[in-house]
């Protein structure tokens, strides 16, 4: 339903994209008494009616419109990257909630390379701390590796998959440390939702309620506090006022065109669209797009590398039961100079729906007709082991507009531009070894490798210096101070380990900066 109670008026507060970031935002915020309004492009979704088991289906859940690609390794979007709905990427994401270490804060001293953050883990340490217990994560008492080692408030999945016991078979044979993955997966129940029953759909949205989502969780709240959520409904501008404060935002809703007024506006809106909405947002003020003085509004893109290891056991494994990831390890974190490159990775047990599988498959590793049918039939024997590898940042990877396609709102396209760099690349090698040694050690033998990235990161950086960077360790833009960029978008490196947790932990410290700088009339 579209709830217009702000439409006419000035809002507090207006959020662009109600993903992982934009729930937290508007929960925080509404609960401070502040007037929220959400506005998020794609629809607000029921888990019980609009969910289903079915992978087809449920590729409806990410952001499939046409986006240009290129580059020395071009990326793959839709499915892989992106949400649309309320909950944006965290209605089907595989709920993996891992820490940044504190190194990742501080690439450039450490290691020369990449840039440091305006923030230390120190900083972010209370937000995590926070969510681990408000969202029940379930984990480890141990965790062996990064600053916090546990235990997590609530308690390890058990029983594990087949496809994580065989990798805690191989790192064991290995002697590599590994441990149950931190998951925002119930094992208990918890606000009236119930646990988790197993049956692996977690990227298809989960039906049940067990697997943590904005949708489920934050927005509720946001809206039992005074939120409002326009669903359905895409931005396509961000208005500016001749004093150089942005006015509010323009959307589109059923084919009519909206405004809405808010003092202070937040784009919570991904890696790819916030600097496709900075930079058409151009006016005579700001020639460049908005808050690109630096010039860095859409460089810096991130993605893990992600590719998969597959290997066909003896006996069956049935790698689509249970939730995707269960087992991991991140023994190879830390910069190790033997190595031959510097930062790190983690590498997951991770289950497969068959047709992720044939799809991964057919379109990277080139195996068609016949053998893919081949290989597909023994679906039930295959273990798979999945790389999430830091990539440092570059600015040739990047988001510009395209310069001649627009989208059905008359808004030029996406042109997303991403190639690997030379440590990137050895550093997925290495990954990749480890992977195939860990299934090896445990029976399997590995056959197919195929070729993935995940978890876009940058394109509006924080950081200290308004010469490189687009936001403050607030997310408050250097150039207009009430416009703010609060998502994946604001990370100047990318860590080498799922980075929502990271996200939210984030929006919690800006919606609590956001809270003081109001206060204190700072805005
Ligand atoms: C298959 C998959 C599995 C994943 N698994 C994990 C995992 O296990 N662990 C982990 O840490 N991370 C995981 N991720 C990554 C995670 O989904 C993202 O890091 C996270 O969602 C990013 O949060 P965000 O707030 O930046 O953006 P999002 O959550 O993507 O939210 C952005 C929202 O903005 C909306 N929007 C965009 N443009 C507009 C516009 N113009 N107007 C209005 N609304 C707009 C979108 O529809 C979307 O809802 C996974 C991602 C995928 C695709
Ligand atoms: S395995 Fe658990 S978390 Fe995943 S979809 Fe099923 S109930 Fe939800």
């Amino acid at each position: 339903m579209f709830d217009t109670r702000y439409l006419q008026e000035e809002a507090d507060i207006c959020i662009v994209g109600a993903g992982a970031a934009g729930g937290v935002l508007a929960k925080e915020l509404a609960e401070a008494g502040m007037r929220v309004v959400v506005i998020e492009a794609g629809p607000f979704r029921d888990p019980q009616k609009h969910f289903a088991s079915d992978e087809l289906a449920m590729e409806t859940l990410s952001w499939e419109e046409t986006r240009i690609v290129d580059g020395g390794d071009p990326l793959r979007l839709g499915s892989n990257n992106c949400g649309k709905g309320v909950g944006g990427g965290t209605q089907h994401w595989t709920a993996v909630c891992l820490r940044f270490h504190p190194s990742d804060f501080r690439t450039y001293s450490e290691d020369g390379v990449g840039v440091d953050w305006p923030l230390a883990y120190e900083d972010l340490e209370p937000y995590y701390a926070r969510h681990e217990r408000e969202l029940a994560v379930s984990g480890p008492k141990h965790f062996p590796w990064g600053a916090f080692h546990g235990p997590y408030p609530w308690p390890e999945r058990n029983p594990l998959s087949s496809n994580a016991e065989i990798f805690q078979m191989g790192c064991q044979k290995l002697g590599i440390d590994w441990c149950v993955t931190p998951l925002v997966i119930l094992t208990g129940p918890f606000e009236g939702r119930a646990p988790c029953t197993n049956r692996g759909f977690c990227n298809q949205g989960c039906m049940p309620n067990a697997k943590f989502s904005t949708l489920i969780v934050h927005i509720p709240k946001a809206i039992q506090a005074g939120a409002v959520v326009y669903a359905d409904a895409t931005v396509v501008e961000i208005e500016m006022g001749k004093d150089g404060k942005a006015k509010g935002v323009v959307f589109v809703h059923d084919g009519m065109t909206y405004r809405q007024k808010a003092k202070i506006v937040i784009l919570s809106a991904f890696v790819v669209e916030n600097p496709r909405l900075l930079l058409h947002s151009a006016n005579a003020q700001f020639p460049n797009g908005l808050a690109n003085s630096s010039g860095w509004v859409g460089k810096g893109i991130m993605v893990h590398s992600s590719d998969d290891v597959y290997a066909k056991f003896p006996e069956e494994i049935r790698f689509y039961k249970g939730s995707p990831v269960m087992a991991s390890t991140q023994a190879f974190y830390e910069t190790n100079p033997n190595r031959g490159f510097v930062r790190g990775y983690t590498l997951h047990a991770h289950g497969s729906r068959p047709m992720s599988m044939a799809k991964g498959i057919a379109t990277t590793a080139g195996i068609w007709g016949r053998q893919l049918r081949e290989l597909m039939l023994n679906y039930n024997f295959y273990g798979r082991v999945t790389v999430v590898g830091e990539v440092l940042p570059a600015p040739w990877n990047r988001v510009a507009l395209h310069a001649e396609e627009t989208d059905a709102h008359g808004v030029p396209k996406a042109h997303v531009t991403f190639t690997y760099g030379d440590n990137d690349k050895r550093l997925l090698e290495h990954a990749v070894k480890k992977a195939e040694e860990i299934l090896a050690a445990a029976g399997g033998k590995p056959v197919v490798r195929t070729h993935d990235t995940a978890h876009l990161m940058g394109g509006c950086r924080m950081g200290k210096d308004p010469a490189t960077s687009v936001v403050n360790r607030d997310c408050q833009t250097h150039d207009i101070p009430n416009l703010f960029i609060c998502d994946a978008s604001v990370f100047p490196t990318s860590g080498g380990g799922n980075p929502t947790h990271t996200v939210m932990a984030i929006a919690a410290r800006t919606a609590d900066a956001i809270k003081t700088k109001t206060v204190r009339r700072e805005i």
